[in-house]
């Protein structure tokens, strides 16, 4: 166990961007530890979580970044973005304003990051169905304009978690490899 770190192949950052309480600690809780809270932040300042995993026989660490509220100040800085290969680009699917912001996030990624990152557009809460204010078609459309992995997710009810970070992960994997 003590030389655990020496055997790992490969280090990726992913950040995750969108506009406030969309679901983007949760979701991180959720894929990180398997948790989730109903209440806002818990913790305020954690820069990112790290989770190994398996991929292709080779140990993957994930450095997966929150931007820890920094959004609300439209403060962003580009160190948040130096060195991420993977983003992931979260919106409230019951709220249509996350989901027109996301071109403006995605203008601020390309500004800042790699070329070939690789980034995932994520509607998140999907238990809230009822409350729908995305058509799925929207995001679809947007995705394949702008080349753009998409899953809808609940954090809340685990939909999909667990398989957009493996998703994006082995994208990367894919192409950093
Ligand atoms: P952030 O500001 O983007 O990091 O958003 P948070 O992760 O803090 O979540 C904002 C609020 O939405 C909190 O009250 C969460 O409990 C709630 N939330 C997050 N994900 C989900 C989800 O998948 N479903 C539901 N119903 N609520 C969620």
């Amino acid at each position: 166990y003590g030389d655990y770190n020496q055997k790992i192949d490969y280090v990726f950052k992913v950040v995750l961007i969108g506009d406030s309480a969309v679901g983007k600690t949760q979701l991180l809780a959720r894929f990180a530890r398997n948790e989730f809270s109903l209440d806002s932040k818990a913790t305020i300042g954690v820069e990112f979580q790290t989770k190994t995993l398996i991929i292709d026989n080779k140990i993957i660490k994930a450095q997966i970044w929150d931007t820890a509220g920094q959004e609300r100040y439209r403060a962003v800085t580009s160190a948040y973005y130096r060195g991420a290969v993977g983003a992931m680009l979260v919106y409230d699917m019951t709220k249509r304003q996350s989901f027109d912001h996301m071109v403006k996030w995605l203008e601020e990624l390309r500004g800042h990051a790699d070329q070939n990152i690789v980034i995932m557009l994520i509607g998140n809460k999907c238990d809230l169905g009822s409350l729908r204010a995305v058509p799925m078609e929207d995001a679809e459309e947007l995705a394949q304009r702008e080349n753009l992995f998409f899953m809808e997710t609940s954090a809340l009810e685990s939909t999909n978690v667990e398989t957009c970070f493996l998703t994006i992960l082995t994208e990367i994997y894919r192409i950093h490899a």
